[in-house]
């Protein structure tokens, strides 16, 4: 019997990959610049590794979704500018000043709560405005950043960015799309002219700096670029055109090692709840990787194509039955005899299996497959 070095699956992370994707979208977002998105340890590939790559590329603006997540972020960038995008929490606002962080305020309590705290801490970050234009999920609403803007808000409360979030900017010539654009564009227009009336006053020259696109938006707009872009998806490998060829590279690639390869005499059945007939004798392999690793159960329980593989020596492999939780196998009945055995990887994510088709396997969005990689892995930061 083989003995493995390592039952844990690999999951590398290729730094080159995502520093270029990082330039790629700062160069779609031209004459202004793209941030990075590293939120959910970003997006499960893990802020120590990601953050100082992108860093290093070029990027100097970061935006995480929680403080928990920026103070790890500050650790890992001692220069860069990063903003919280779930907004305020009462209890967090110490942290803001001494980690000199950005809250991305959303609504009215949280403007006054950071009013306050910026009297008493005056050298703490400026923060962003949200204003929601359609997501209806967080952020102030239009007509009350006008009233914000024509009661003296904006010379007195210092924003250094004022952003809104598309709801579906993936899908090309939408009509949601499009009316948050021509009502951010207006809003833009509306602090802009009271920037203007302040500096002529003399008061200041202050510009809040722009921000809508999000990862799709590099590609199906021509509209709605400005100062700073806030991709995260595409970053990681993410196509950011749905149907379309993938224009990112790919960031991560995970192998898990075969563990056994076993006869399966024809009616007998593979894994749980007998989901998976042997039609003819059948050639079985078992990868230690499961859905506790992050691999969606479900990512096998359909027949044929439209079901989860993996690729061993260049070949496709359907899963055989479903994902157990630290077990998947595969029918290789296929491929030549004695071609496959323990010890050797199979390739569950990477080039020729994207983490698109993973999630469309699963009946879920890449997305998830990215947040839910999971911690078993041995992981490994390549192309530095
Ligand atoms: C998550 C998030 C993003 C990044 O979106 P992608 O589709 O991953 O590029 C940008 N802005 C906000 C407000 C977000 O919550």
């Amino acid at each position: 019997m083989s003995r493995l070095a390592s039952h844990a699956a690999r999951l590398t992370v290729d730094l080159s990959a995502l520093q270029d994707n990082w330039r790629l979208l700062n160069a779609r977002n031209a004459p202004g610049a793209a941030g990075a998105v590293i939120k959910a340890d970003a997006y499960g590939i893990g802020i120590e590794v990601a953050a100082p790559a992108l860093h290093k590329a070029g990027c100097r603006t970061f935006f995480v979704a929680h403080v928990s997540e920026a103070v790890r972020a500050r650790a890992a960038l001692p220069e860069a500018e990063i903003f919280v995008l779930n907004g305020l929490a009462a209890g967090e606002i110490d942290v803001y000043g001494a980690a000199r962080l950005s809250p991305v305020l959303g609504s009215l309590d949280e403007i006054t709560a950071w009013e306050g705290y910026r009297a008493a801490n005056p050298a703490a970050e400026p923060a962003a405005l949200h204003v929601d234009t359609g997501m209806n999920r967080l952020g102030i609403r239009p007509d009350m950043l006008r009233e914000l803007i024509a009661s003296g808000y904006l010379p007195r409360a210092d924003i250094g960015l004022l952003m809104s979030h598309f709801v579906s900017s993936e899908v090309e010539n939408d009509a949601v799309t499009a009316r948050q654009i021509a009502e951010f564009g207006a809003l833009a227009e509306v602090i802009q002219d009271a920037e203007k009336a302040i500096q002529v006053a003399g008061k200041s020259n202050h510009r809040t700096r722009l921000s809508l696109c999000n990862s799709s938006g590099h590609f199906t707009l021509a509209a709605g670029r400005y100062n700073l872009s806030r991709p995260g998806y595409a970053l990681y490998g993410g196509n950011p055109t749905p149907g379309k060829k993938n224009p990112m590279r790919q960031v991560i690639r995970l192998e898990a090692p075969v563990i056994q390869v076993l006869r399966v005499p024809a009616s007998e059945t593979v894994g749980y709840s007998s989901n998976f007939v042997a039609m003819r004798d059948s050639v079985i392999a078992t990868l230690s990787c499961g859905y506790a690793d992050g691999y969606p159960r479900n990512g096998g329980s359909k027949p044929s194509r439209a079901g989860g593989y993996a690729i061993i020596a260049g070949h496709e492999c359907p899963f055989a039955g479903n994902v157990s939780m630290d077990l998947i196998t595969l029918d290789i009945t296929h491929l030549p005899e004695g071609s496959v055995k323990a010890g050797d990887y199979a390739l569950l994510i990477g080039d020729g299996l994207d983490i698109d088709r993973v999630g469309a396997s699963a009946g879920t969005i890449g997305y998830e497959i990215l947040t839910n990689l999971g911690r078993r892995y041995e992981r490994i930061a390549a192309g530095v």
